[in-house]
Formats: structure tokens, C-alpha cells, sequence
């Protein structure tokens, strides 16, 4: 027996990998330091529990709504006033999280052998959705220099006549980068003058350290061509709740919805309705999650660029730090990939290799700051005992 071969084209997050490796060190009694799964450390807001919980005692326990609950696409899309977007309840698609809308948006604009534009590095889901759907990713770059935000000038000099579409993510996973309010405006003219899709990926989108929250599809002209992917795992801690949406024009919704039809009929009651609590409920957690991860980004920040041969731009969103392990790569003979396994099975620090978000990632680590200060401290002190460690000769080129 075999599967289709559609299958072999699916790409995955290297992430679920180094967990399972990490929990195999915990599992055999080491105390492991866990800095690569993305999700907040912090509890679900208890409202929004609670709001669960109520709508589970009340008997919703049935079928919704194919789109979602009324009352939660009517919250999501005015909701999306904060970030400049003027939409209505039908333009919104409710997902069991935000995958499953980048799964879907993939599936219903990409044409077999389209042209998609793919930060790289980025979220591997992105090349993986893409294949799957028959297009081709085309990577632009993304630079430590600027800060990781696009380069609209680099990124046109990809666009071909295949060009279908425009993944953006910001702020940005792996590098926290965010992207100027003028870099949107250019992004959203390249979009228009080339007649592109922008899938824009505002997962992160509250986690920012500048106060602002923003999106391509406010732009004038914008909200024709853009399809937004957010969710609520991360600004609310609701990562195992599964909880997304897309915000789309209207005519797209009904057929996005025949896709959710196929494929999850619809997203749990219950939970859209712990969602609507977190949307209409007190946003304190929110904002005093962002003032959390303040700190614990600056203390990581301050203690990366501590060690030779590391240098860490400080992320403007989003809760990750990139560093450049350049240095210590070369004075050592070893990859990133190799870096992040050593330091995982002889300092017990999980971490990422920059290459899990692509080739653009090499000489890279990602290291998410979404935990305890002494967690990240634990982290700091292993990795300098590793660097410290790693001379030439122990890593074979002496
Ligand atoms: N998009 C990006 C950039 C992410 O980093 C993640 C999760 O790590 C997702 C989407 C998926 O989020 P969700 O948990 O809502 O499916």
C-alpha cells in the first residue's frame, strides 16, 4: 500500500522535531530548557475560560455555522478596527486556528504553477502550502540589516509575469521584523501595479514593541486583493484551543466556506465562543503579555550580544530572537543545524536552526523569548558554557 504522492510535496515545522527530541531528554531525567516552540508561556485569560467553559455547560456543544458563529465574526470584524481595517461579519471565515486558513487561502488562489512570493526565512507552512496547491514559492530575502523588514526594491526584481501572489508575515516569524508604514505603502503598490494577492499573516500582529498595529489591508485598495490569516493562539494564549479566521472580499467568503465545508465542517462551538470573550472582554492580558515580553526580549537580546561571536538585532514584534551565530560558526567549523543539536543533547537548550524557515535562515537560531526570565537566564548560561566549549580542535578542524 501508498499513500498519493501529492503527499511527498507537504513540507512540516522542524519545531514538533526538536520537541520530540527534547522530551525524550526529559524523559530520560534531563532538565531541558525549552526555547522552540512558538507559544506564550502564560495561562488563557480566565474570562476566556470561563466563557468556555459556560458555553460547554449551555449546551453548545452542536454544529455551528459553517463561517463561524454570527456573533464572532461580527466581534472579529469589528475587531479589526484596531489595525485600520474597515470589514463586515461576511467577509470573516472562522478556521480551527490560523493554519488552517493559510491551508485554505492556498488552496483557493493558487493556480498549478503560479509564482508565490515567500519571506525567507519564514514560516515553513507557507513553501509547504504552496507545493501543495501546485504553485511555485519564490523566496525574497530578508535581512538583518534592516531590521528583517522587506525590501520592496528586492522584492520586485522577483516579480514575473507567474506572479500570482504576496506572503507577507509581520510582524515576522522567525525575526520579530515588522515593516515600515512606508514599506507597506510601497508593498501595497507593487501589489496593485502587478494585480497580486497579498496573504498577509497578522498572527503576531498585536505583539509589537512600538505600539503600532497595522495592516497591508488598510491601505486604499487593498481589502479587493488581501486575504488576512489571523488567530487568536497567540495574543490570547489559545494555542490549544485552535482558534483563526480569515478576513477576505465578500464574493471569496462563501467559496473559502465550501473549502471549511470539506474539510472541518466547522470550527468548535465552545470554543468561538471562548473567543468571543477574549474579543470583547478586557484586553489587559494582551497588553500586559507585550509588556512581559518586553522585558524577557531585552534580557535576551542583552545576553546573546554578551557572547563572542553572536550578534542579535533587537526584534520589533513578535516574540523571537534571530541571532547571527556567524562568528562563532566560523571560528568553530561547525553549521547552524549542527550548533542547535549539540547545544540541544550537551547543554539540554532546545533552540532552532535558522535553516527550519529556509535557507535564508543559515547562520541562524531562533530562540523564542515567551517564557520565564530564569528560563532564558538557564539558556544564556548553557549557551556560553557550549561557546566557551567549542574550540576549533573539538570541532575537528584543529
Ligand atoms: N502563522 C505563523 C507565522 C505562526 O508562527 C503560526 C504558529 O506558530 C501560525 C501561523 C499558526 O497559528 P495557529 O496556532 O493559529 O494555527
Amino acid at each position: 500500500m501508498r499513500a498519493a504522492s501529492r503527499l511527498e510535496v507537504l513540507g512540516t515545522e522542524r519545531a514538533y522535531l526538536v520537541l520530540g527530541a527534547a522530551r525524550r531528554l526529559e524523559a530520560a531525567g534531563h532538565d531541558v530548557v525549552h526555547l522552540e516552540i512558538g507559544e506564550p508561556d502564560m495561562p488563557t485569560p480566565p474570562h476566556v475560560v470561563e466563557a468556555g467553559v459556560r458555553a460547554l455547560r449551555d449546551g453548545l456543544t452542536r454544529y455551528a455555522l459553517a463561517a463561524g458563529i454570527p456573533e464572532l465574526r461580527d466581534a472579529i470584524a469589528r475587531s479589526l478596527a484596531g489595525r485600520g481595517v474597515r470589514a463586515s461579519a461576511e467577509q470573516v471565515v472562522v478556521t480551527p486556528g490560523a493554519k488552517p486558513m493559510l491551508f485554505c487561502a492556498a488552496l483557493a488562489l493558487i493556480e498549478p504553477g503560479d509564482e508565490v512570493l515567500t519571506p525567507d526565512p519564514g514560516f515553513p507552512i507557507y513553501e509547504s502550502v504552496v507545493r501543495f496547491a501546485g504553485g511555485r514559492p519564490v523566496y525574497y530575502p530578508l535581512a538583518q540589516d534592516r531590521g528583517f523588514a522587506p525590501d520592496v526594491g528586492v522584492l520586485a526584481q522577483r516579480i514575473t509575469p507567474r506572479t500570482r501572489a504576496l506572503i507577507l508575515n509581520l510582524p515576522h516569524n522567525p525575526t520579530g521584523g515588522v515593516a515600515t508604514a512606508a514599506d507597506l505603502a510601497a508593498l501595497a503598490e507593487l501589489a496593485q501595479r502587478h494585480d497580486l494577492w497579498v496573504i498577509s499573516d497578522e498572527v503576531y500582529g498585536q505583539v509589537r514593541y512600538d505600539g503600532r498595529w497595522d495592516s497591508i489591508a488598510a491601505l486604499p485598495g487593498m481589502a479587493a486583493r488581501t486575504v488576512i490569516v489571523d488567530g487568536f493562539s497567540k495574543a490570547y494564549s489559545m494555542t490549544g484551543w485552535r482558534l483563526g479566521y480569515g478576513v477576505m472580499p465578500a464574493w471569496l467568503a462563501e467559496p473559502m466556506t465550501t473549502l471549511v465545508i470539506n474539510n472541518v465542517s466547522c470550527t468548535a462551538t465552545f470554543v468561538q465562543h471562548a473567543g468571543l470573550a477574549a474579543l470583547t472582554g478586557p484586553q489587559d492580558a494582551v497588553t500586559g503579555m507585550v509588556a512581559r515580553l518586553r522585558g524577557t526580549r531585552d534580557l535576551l537580546v542583552r545576553g546573546l550580544n554578551g557572547i563572542d561571536g553572536i550578534r542579535c538585532a533587537t526584534p520589533a514584534g513578535a516574540f523571537y530572537c534571530f541571532p547571527d551565530i556567524g562568528g562563532v560558526l566560523e571560528r568553530t567549523g561547525l553549521d547552524c543545524d549542527a550548533f542547535a543539536e549539540r547545544l540541544l543533547a550537551e547543554h539540554h537548550t532546545a533552540v532552532l536552526a535558522g535553516t527550519a524557515f529556509g535557507p535564508g535562515g543559515a547562520g541562524h537560531l531562533r530562540l523564542c523569548y515567551a517564557t520565564a526570565p530564569a528560563a532564558l537566564e538557564r539558556a544564556l548560561g548553557r549557551l556560553r558554557a557550549f561557546v566557551a566549549g567549542l574550540t576549533p580542535a573539538a570541532a575537528g578542524l584543529a
